[in-house]
């Protein structure tokens, strides 16, 4: 059984095959060779016997037939001569009758003479021959019997039988030595390379292909496959990286990140340690991408892709999940340590981005899960982070960790921000006007629009709960110029009764990162015709001071197109009077938190009066808002405050109801005991 295995396996090698083969073929070869060329020196060696007694015998006997009747003793003598010269081993010659004439007797002979037409005939190792003694006339005179030792010319052959032979042998034996020693310098090499594309299939893709080998063509066959290797890993390599990165920043993509958080999750229950889950969603993106082209929104991926990876360790996991996603695994040694890292990260995405010559702001929400507090694997992490990146898209803050109290909230957001989107679209918004009053002439010269949300089922939605989902959203945009065309044809259907209203919109920071909204603006007032200088655009410090050279030229083209500008809720923020005063602004509406309690605080009463003093050195027109007493209203009409606002002198109203106020206000031009003070 050994045996035949070990056989089997001699022939499933190359080796094995080659000595089979050569063996095989030489089995055939040889032998058929050697019994050829020996036939040919035999058949060669016998004639060339035959050849040499037959022309001795003839010879002979026509020496014989020399005087062949006279002369006995010479006839005696040629028998002699050919049998002690040992040319002939028998030799007799009789007459016609067969009576022995001379030679040996027939009876002495060692062997009966039988006539051989062939070498080797009749086995009895002597060549007989016969031949007639002629006289002249070709007449018989007597018989001649010869008898050759064939043994010396079978002698011969032998030898050159036995020298063929083991010359075919010693070939045989030098071809099958020559093979075993060629096929294993043939085989080990393959082996070899048999063995590390083994290793290479098993994941050793680093293997080279070497062998230690001289043969040219072997050694040429692994140079070859060896760069096949390298090739075919370079492109395993580029697809295993398309398969788990982004292509336009570099960055994991969703397989990967999953995987990492896989091994984050293994390697945190080893070591009880926390990770966070961050969830990253760039505001409006959407709207950069429309505005600005794909290839913009591209480059803006790639800085954010770029500041992220700043922002975090280079062990820490930057990941796009598609869209505006991003998606971050930050190990942690305590939870306070996730909301320092949302503020380094938002920190860097809060300065400018350039692109293509354009200077834009990216608001940026971030939600925060923890492992194992918030989820065991990749998608309850991931979900629960999206609900707190939800939470923070909606809310003041840029970023949020996850509370189980968002499930529900998340829900009602999401419906809140749907919504919103079809109020705005559907125009189920509603604007109400505060008037504003003229200390000086003692009219109302002005109104405010206010907008809020008229809700089918909630009622009337005031603008503080929902302009910061509209601002997260996007959607302010379309919602400020709905205001606008709204405030602007309600103003111009004012004017056209005859009222000389101002009527004051208020600007969403956002609008400002807007490039063009000057022309939007513009637009709307040509649209509406009411000309330029009716309206006034309130925006608020913090507006203005995140990005002042983008802020500036805004408000210079606004400015330039005649409209108003003014500086609301001023005080709440830190800028000076004298900073504002660079910038084209006309008026300033002090916070109605210093106004709301002047008259018993004495240091808000202090920094209005300097305030009022200040702006009106610095020629700018100052609004009080929050007036709601008679009391406060004569303080600022005392300080040389121009325009007054606030319940006191009437809240926000529908147009229908501002009308009957303005009417009330032209046949009761006193009713706030202004001239009562004066
Ligand atoms: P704001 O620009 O400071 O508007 C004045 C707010 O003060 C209004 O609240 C108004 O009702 C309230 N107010 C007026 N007089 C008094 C008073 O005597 N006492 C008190 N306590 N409050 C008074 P409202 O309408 O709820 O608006 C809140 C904020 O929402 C506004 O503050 C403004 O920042 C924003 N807003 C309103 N409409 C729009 C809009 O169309 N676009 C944008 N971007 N923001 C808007
Ligand atoms: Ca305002
Ligand atoms: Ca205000």
């Amino acid at each position: 059984m050994a045996g035949r295995g070990r056989i089997n396996r001699l022939w499933r090698s190359l080796t094995g095959r080659l000595i089979l083969g050569v063996l095989a073929i030489h089995a055939l070869l040889v032998p058929l060779l050697f019994i050829g060329v020996f036939h040919i020196i035999r058949v060669s060696h016998e004639s060339q016997f035959v050849d040499q007694v037959r022309s001795d015998s003839y010879l002979f006997a026509s020496l014989a037939a020399r005087d062949f009747e006279n002369n006995s003793a010479y006839l005696q003598q040629l028998v002699e001569e050919s049998l002690i010269s040992g040319r002939a081993h028998f030799v007799q010659v009789t007459d016609l009758n067969g009576k022995v004439l001379a030679g040996i007797a027939a009876d002495q002979s060692p062997h009966p003479f039988k006539e051989d037409f062939f070498f080797g005939q009749h086995g009895d190792s002597m060549y007989y021959i016969s031949l007639p003694i002629t006289d002249r006339q070709g007449t018989p005179l007597a018989l001649l019997r010869l008898g050759y030792d064939e043994q010396p010319a079978a002698d011969q052959i032998d030898l050159v039988y036995r020298r063929g032979l083991y010359l075919a042998i010693g070939y045989v034996i030098l071809t099958l030595m020559l093979g075993l020693v060629l096929a294993p310098q043939l085989t080990r090499p393959l082996q070899q390379l048999r063995k590390t594309s083994a290793r290479i299939a098993s994941g050793h893709t680093e293997a080279r292909l070497q062998v230690d080998t001289r043969l040219e063509e072997v050694e040429g066959l692994a140079r070859d496959l060896d760069q096949m290797r390298q090739e075919l890993v370079k492109q395993a390599r580029a697809l295993e990286y398309q398969a788990f990165h982004d292509p336009i920043t570099g960055l994991a993509n969703r397989v990967l990140l999953r995987d990492r958080v896989d091994q984050a999750i293994l390697a945190c229950r080893r070591n009880r340690s926390i990770f966070a889950l961050f969830l990253m969603d760039l505001d409006r993106f959407k709207e950069l991408n429309d505005t600005l082209g794909h290839q913009a929104g591209d480059a803006v991926l790639r800085q954010v892709a770029a500041r992220l990876q700043s922002a975090v360790r280079e062990s820490d996991t930057v990941a796009r999940l598609g869209g505006d996603e991003f998606a971050l695994i930050l190990p942690l040694s305590g939870e306070e340590e996730a909301e320092l890292a949302a503020r380094k990260i938002h920190g860097a995405l809060r300065k400018p981005f350039h692109i293509e010559g354009c200077t834009l702001h990216l608001d940026s929400s971030t939600g925060i899960a923890l492992y194992p507090r918030h989820g065991k694997d990749f998608e309850e992490l991931l979900r629960r982070a999206d609900v707190a990146m939800y939470v923070a898209k909606r809310g003041e803050n840029e970023f949020a960790l996850y509370q189980p109290q968002f499930d529900q909230r998340h829900l009602d957001r999401l419906m809140l921000g749907e919504e919103l989107r079809q109020a705005v679209e559907h125009e189920d918004l509603v604007l109400h006007y505060q008037p504003k009053l003229d200390l000086k002439s003692g009219d109302i010269c002005g109104v405010e629009a206010l907008v809020r949300w008229q809700h089918p089922e909630r009622g009337l939605i005031p603008p503080d709960q929902f302009i910061p989902l509209a601002e997260k959203t996007g959607l302010i945009g379309p919602l400020t110029l709905w205001v606008l065309r709204e405030a602007a044809r309600q103003c111009r259907a004012w004017n056209s009764q005859g009222r000389p209203l101002h009527v004051a919109v208020n600007v969403s920071p956002r609008s400002l990162r807007d490039r063009c909204f000057p022309e939007k603006v513009a637009a709307v007032l040509a649209e509406v015709d009411l000309p330029p200088s009716k309206l006034c655009v309130e925006l608020t410090e913090s507006a203005i001071f995140t990005d002042p050279v983008q802020a500036r030229e805004m408000l210079e083209e606004i400015s330039a197109m005649g409209a108003n500008l003014s500086i609301d809720d001023f005080g709440t923020g830190y800028s000076s009077l004298v900073q504002l005063k660079q910038l084209p602004v006309s008026e300033i509406k002090i916070d109605r938190s210093f106004i709301g309690g002047m008259t018993e605080n004495k240091n808000d009463a202090a920094i209005v009066r300097a305030t009022i003093e200040l702006a009106r050195h610095l020629g700018l027109h100052v609004v009080a808002e929050g007036v709601e007493d008679m009391n406060t209203l004569q303080w600022l009409a005392n300080l040389g405050c121009d325009m007054i606002q606030g319940y006191y002198i009437g809240r926000p109203l529908s147009p229908e109801m501002l009308t009957e106020f303005l009417l009330q206000h032209e046949e009761q031009p006193d009713r706030f005991g202004l001239l009562k003070g004066l």
